[in-house]
């Protein structure tokens, strides 16, 4: 573990905590609408749909915060294990400027490339 990394996890500290209170944020909005539903039982169908397409937006953006988070824990988990920066398929260290662009990354330059031409099975990052 170099000195190197030091910021990057300082960063990954920091999205965790966005994210946590963005995933409060958008649940706290979820349950103000469900109150107003059931104080309005004969809502025009049309409001029903508009009411399950934002539910539908908010559980895909709730499913895409919870993934970031996992991908952000994850790396995070490595820094405690000490293999943090080292490519999940190779070994090999992940470039530096990789890291900066995406502190979370799983995969070296490489071996995404494969994983997007699906020739390895690790999800792409
Ligand atoms: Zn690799």
């Amino acid at each position: 573990m170099t000195d190197s990394y030091r910021h990057l996890r300082e960063r990954l500290e920091a999205e965790r905590k966005r994210l946590a209170e963005e995933l409060a944020k958008i649940q706290t909005t979820a349950s103000t609408s469900d109150e107003r539903r059931e104080g309005s039982p004969f809502g025009k169908r049309e409001e029903e749909a508009t009411e399950t397409m934002e539910l539908e937006k908010r559980l895909a953006l709730e499913n895409r915060i919870r993934q970031e988070m996992s991908g952000v824990e994850k790396a995070l988990e490595k820094f405690e294990k000490g293999t943090y920066g080292l490519c999940e398929n190779c070994g090999q260290p992940i470039a530096l400027e990789r890291l900066e662009a995406l502190p979370q990354a799983t995969l070296c330059v490489k071996c995404k490339a494969l994983a997007k031409d699906g020739r390895i099975t690790t999800p792409p990052r």
